[in-house]
C-alpha cells in the first residue's frame, strides 16, 4: 500500500480499478491472481482507525465529515435527505451498519448470473469477513418485536434473503474487529496488486483505434487527494502505448456516487450536460447519471430520550410483503455520550427515479443529486402500509417492556394524514443505487456502452437494490466478475510482476500478509488443531497413554536429601479431583483404603466426607429449542439473606438449536454428601452421592426457592420478551411441590469440599499429619 503517487505515475497494469470500496477491492484481489492490478482510493487506509474497525465506536465515524479528508463524506440530496458515502479502503463497508445478508434468489436470476458461481463467490466472502452475530439485548427485543408484530415466519440466523424476521451475518467479529472488504485484499495474490491511497481519479483517459475507428479507455488520471487539482499524474494499461488495443480494462468501482461522476468528467454522458461544464464529448451516452435511487426510509425512534448506551448495529431484520418492507433496528451515537434507538424501515423496491448531474470539475467534490422520493404514487402507499408495520414494532410490548413504561417513542400512526407525514419523514437507508445501470449505461458483462476497455462495477449498476442490504451482493459481485472478464481474454497475459510492488515487499514468500501488520497471516478457517499423537508415537512428557501402565515421576528439592524437602506437594485437582488423589495415595479412611489394596499412609477419615453440591432448580422460560446464539449468565438475582441466587442463559442442546433456562440455587444446604473411589485408575471418576435435599430445612428453602423463580420465568418482561405462546415449565400450583423439588433438582455446578478445613486439613490447607502436602481449591 502505498499513498506516494509518484512511485505509480507512469507505470502500466493489465487492470485498473478505481475505487477501493465494497465492490473494487474483492474485484481487485481476483483479478490479481493472473493480471497486475493496480487498485485506487482516494482515502486512506482503515486499518489504524479505531472509530472504523471497533464495533463499539459503529456510528462515530459518521459525525465527521469534512470535505476532502474523513472517511465518510456526507452529502445532502436536492431532496434535503443527509446522506453519506465511504471514502476510506474498504469504502462505504468500512462506515456502515455491517449487516450482511444475501440477495434474493428472485434477484440472482433476474440479474443473469450463474446460481453456482454466485453461491461460490458469495462462499468466497462469507469465509473471510462475515461472522454470526452476538446477540445485544436490544437486538433480541427487536427480534421479538418483529415477531410480536407479525413478521413471520421466525428464520433464526441465516444468510438467505427470506420473508420473515431473521438474524443476519455481520462484518463485526466476536471481538467486536471490523473486517471490511478492505480485508478481501488478502484473498489475491500480493504479488500482483498496487493499491494507491489518498489519490483521487479525476477522469479516464481515451485513445482512438483508428484501424477499428473505436474509442477505447487506456489509462487514468489522477491528483493526490489533499494535493491541487492541477497537479495531475497518470498510470496506463499494459499494451495501451503500443500499436494494438491494450489487453484489460480500466474499471470503475467508486460507487453510485463516484462512477457516474467520473464517467461525466471523462466527456462520458449526456451531451448538453457535459456542454454545461465544457467538456468535450468522448461518447454520448444519454442515461449516465439517470435511473438514480434510494430506498425511502423511515425511522422511528423506539426511545428518543438521548442516553448513553453503547451503539449497536443491526443484527435482526424483518422481511415483510413479499420483500417489500425490511425493518431494523440499532442503537445510533448522536454525541460523545448519547445515543438514539432507532427502529427503520425500508421499502425494498421504489419506483421513484432520480438523477446525478455535475457540481464542479474537481472529483473531491459531491455531485448534486436528487433521488425524488416517494413522488411515485404506488411508493407512498406503500409508505404508508410500511409505516403501519413499523409502528407496531415500536409499540409492542418487548420493546415497550425493554425499554421502560417512560419511553418516548416516535408517533406517526393515528395522524389523519399519513402520507404527508411519510412526505416529511422520509430519510435514506444508505442504499442508494444506479446512475450507470445495467441496460443503459453498461451491458450485462458490465462493459461501459461505447468505449472499449471500460467497466463500471459497483452500486451504480443495479437498477434495484438487491431488496436486502447491498453489501453481500457487492462483495459478490467483485470476486463473481473477476473469472468472467478472464475468460473474455482471448490471450492471457501474464504481465511481470511490477518491480515497484510497494506494499506487499516484506514477506512475499508466504503469499498472504496481513494489510495491517504486514506479517503473515492465517485464514479465519485455517484454525490450528491440537498435534495429534499417533500410534506409535512418543507422548508429550506428562501426558499418559490411555491404557498403559507407564507412570513418570517429578519430585520435591531435597527429597532424595536425609533432610526435608523445603517445598511441598499441592493439590488443587478439585472437589472431584483432590480427595480422589488423596485416596489413591493411601490418605483417608482406612476401611475404604483396604478395599482397593492401597496401603494405607495417614488414616483421615473424613477425606472425600461433607461433600455438598448446592441444589438447583432450573425452569425453561421457553421449552422450544430455537436457533439462537449462546448466552452466558451476566446477571444474578441474589435474594435476602443471600441464600437464593437466581440466573438465566441460553444453552446450547445441539449445533443449531438452544433452550432458555432459568435456574435458581440454594446457597446453603445443610444435606451432605460422600465420594468414593471407583477403580484405581485415577482418570476415572470416582463415585460421589451428594443427597440432595435430604435435610428438611433444604427441602423447605427449595419450595420458597422455586416460587420465587417461577415469579421470575412469569414476569411481564420474559413473557412480552418470549410472546405470548412460549411454553415454560410450570412448577407451582402443584399440590406436591416439595415432591417436584426432589424431582427436577439438578446441579448449579458448585459442587465443594470433600477436604474440608477443619477435617482433612487446617486452616493453612496442609493436610493433617502429613508434611508438605497442601490442598487449594474447593
Ligand atoms: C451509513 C451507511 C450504513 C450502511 N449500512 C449497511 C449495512 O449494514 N449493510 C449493507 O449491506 N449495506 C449497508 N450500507 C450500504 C452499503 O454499504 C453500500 O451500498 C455499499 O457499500 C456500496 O458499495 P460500492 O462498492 O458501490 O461503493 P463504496 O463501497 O462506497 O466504494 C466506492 C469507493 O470508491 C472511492 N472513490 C469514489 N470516487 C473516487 C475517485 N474519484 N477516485 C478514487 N476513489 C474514489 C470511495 O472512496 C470508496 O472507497 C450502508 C451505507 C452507509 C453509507
Amino acid at each position: 500500500m502505498t499513498s506516494d503517487v509518484e512511485e505509480v505515475s507512469g507505470k502500466s497494469f493489465d487492470y485498473i480499478i478505481v475505487g477501493g470500496g465494497t465492490a473494487g477491492c474483492p474485484l481487485a484481489a481476483t483479478l490479481s491472481e493472473k493480471f497486475s492490478v493496480l487498485l485506487v482510493e482516494r482515502g486512506g487506509s482503515p486499518f489504524e482507525n479505531p472509530l472504523v474497525m471497533e464495533k463499539k465506536y459503529y456510528g462515530y465515524s459518521l459525525f465527521e465529515t469534512d470535505e476532502f479528508s474523513s472517511v465518510a463524506q456526507s452529502f445532502v440530496s436536492v431532496d434535503g435527505v443527509r446522506n453519506l458515502r465511504g471514502r476510506v479502503l474498504g469504502g462505504s463497508s468500512a462506515i456502515n451498519g455491517g449487516f450482511y445478508s444475501r440477495a434474493s434468489k428472485e434477484f440472482v436470476k433476474k440479474a443473469g448470473w450463474n446460481e453456482e458461481m454466485v453461491a461460490k463467490a458469495y462462499e468466497w466472502v462469507e469465509s473471510r469477513v462475515v461472522f454470526p452475530p452476538m446477540l445485544t439485548p436490544w437486538q433480541f427485543t427487536a427480534e421479538f418485536g418483529l415477531l410480536e408484530a407479525g413478521i413471520l415466519p421466525y428464520n433464526g440466523y441465516t444468510l438467505e434473503h427470506v420473508e420473515g424476521t431473521k438474524i443476519g451475518g455481520t462484518v463485526f467479529d466476536q471481538l467486536g474487529t471490523r473486517h471490511t472488504s478492505a480485508d478481501l485484499l488478502q484473498g489475491g495474490n500480493p504479488e500482483n496488486i498496487i493499491v494507491l491511497l489518498n489519490a483521487t481519479v479525476k477522469n479516464i483517459i481515451f485513445h482512438n483505434n483508428s484501424d477499428k475507428n473505436e474509442t477505447c479507455a487506456s489509462g487514468i488520471s489522477f491528483i493526490r487527494s489533499d494535493g491541487t487539482a492541477d497537479e495531475t499524474f497518470e498510470a496506463v494499461l499494459s499494451g495501451a502505448n503500443d500499436s494494438s488495443s491494450p489487453l484489460g480494462d480500466v474499471i470503475l468501482a467508486a460507487g453510485a456516487m463516484g462512477s457516474p461522476a467520473i464517467l461525466l468528467l471523462s466527456g462520458v454522458g449526456p451531451p448538453k450536460h457535459l456542454k454545461k461544464f465544457d467538456i468535450p464529448i468522448v461518447v454520448a451516452l444519454k442515461d449516465v447519471g439517470r435511473q438514480l435511487k434510494d430506498n425511502p426510509c423511515i425511522s422511528l425512534m423506539a426511545d428518543s430520550r438521548p442516553l448513553n448506551r453503547p451503539a449497536d448495529p443491526p443484527q435482526v431484520a424483518g422481511i415483510a410483503k413479499d420483500l417489500k418492507f425490511i425493518i431494523e433496528a440499532g442503537v445510533l451515537p448522536i454525541s460523545a455520550n448519547s445515543t438514539l434507538v432507532p427502529v427503520a424501515a425500508k421499502l425494498a423496491f421504489p419506483k421513484s427515479k432520480g438523477r446525478l448531474k455535475l457540481n464542479s470539475m474537481d472529483p473531491r467534490e459531491n455531485p448534486t443529486v436528487k433521488f425524488n422520493y416517494l413522488s411515485k404514487e404506488e411508493d407512498l402507499k406503500q409508505c404508508v402500509e410500511m409505516v403501519e408495520m413499523l409502528q407496531r414494532v415500536v409499540s409492542s410490548q418487548a420493546v415497550t417492556v425493554f425499554l421502560g413504561a417512560e419511553h418516548k417513542k416516535d408517533v406517526l400512526v393515528g395522524s389523519e394524514d399519513l402520507p404527508g407525514l411519510c412526505q416529511k419523514n422520509v430519510r435514506t437507508f444508505y442504499h442508494y443505487h444506479g446512475g450507470c445501470s445495467v441496460g443503459s449505461v453498461v451491458d450485462s458483462d458490465y462493459r461501459v456502452y461505447g468505449v472499449k476497455g471500460l467497466r463500471v462495477v459497483d452500486g451504480s449498476t443495479f437498477l434495484e437494490s438487491p431488496g436486502t442490504n447491498p453489501m453481500a451482493t457487492l462483495m459478490m459481485l467483485g470476486s463473481l466478475l473477476a473469472p468472467k472478464i478472464e475468460r473474455e481474454l482471448k490471450r492471457i497475459s501474464l504481465s511481470t510482476p511490477p518491480p515497484y510492488s510497494v506494499f506487499f515487499s516484506a514477506s512475499l514468500s508466504t503469499g498472504m500478509l496481513n494489510l495491517r501488520t504486514g506479517r503473515p497471516i492465517h485464514l479465519k478457517n485455517q484454525s490450528k488443531l491440537p498435534p495429534k499423537i499417533n500410534e506409535g508415537e512418543e507422548d508429550l512428557p506428562g501426558l499418559c497413554r490411555k491404557n498403559g501402565p507407564e507412570t513418570f515421576e517429578a519430585f520435591l528439592n531435597g527429597a532424595n536429601d536425609s533432610s526435608s524437602p523445603l517445598g511441598g506437594v499441592i493439590l488443587a485437582a478439585g472437589a472431584i479431583g483432590s480427595p480422589a488423589v488423596l485416596l489413591l495415595s493411601g490418605v483417608g479412611p482406612p476401611k475404604h483404603l483396604k478395599k482397593f489394596d492401597i496401603p494405607i499412609v495417614v488414616a483421615l477419615k473424613d477425606v472425600g466426607r461433607q461433600m455438598k453440591d448446592d441444589p438447583c432448580i432450573s425452569l425453561m422460560a421457553d421449552s422450544r429449542p430455537l436457533n439462537c446464539p449462546a448466552d452466558t449468565p451476566q446477571v444474578a438475582g441474589i435474594s435476602e439473606d443471600l441464600k437464593f441466587i437466581i440466573e438465566a442463559g441460553v444453552l446450547p442442546i445441539s449445533a443449531n438449536s438452544a433452550l432458555f433456562p432459568v435456574a435458581a440455587k440454594l446457597a446453603y444446604p445443610e444435606s451432605k454428601g460422600r465420594l468414593k473411589l471407583n477403580s484405581v485408575d485415577l482418570r476415572e471418576n470416582p463415585t460421589v452421592k451428594f443427597n440432595y435435599l435430604s435435610k428438611e430445612e433444604d427441602l423447605k428453602q427449595c419450595v420458597e426457592m422455586g416460587e420465587l423463580l417461577q415469579r421470575v420465568v412469569n414476569s411481564q418482561a420474559v413473557t412480552a420478551f418470549f410472546g405470548a405462546e412460549h411454553k415454560k415449565d410450570v412448577l407451582v400450583g402443584s399440590e406436591d411441590l416439595p415432591g417436584l423439588c426432589k424431582k427436577n433438582v439438578r446441579t448449579f455446578y458448585h459442587y465443594h469440599d470433600g477436604c474440608s478445613v477443619g477435617s482433612v486439613i487446617d486452616s493453612d490447607y496442609r493436610v493433617y499429619r502429613l508434611w508438605s502436602k497442601r490442598i487449594a481449591g474447593r
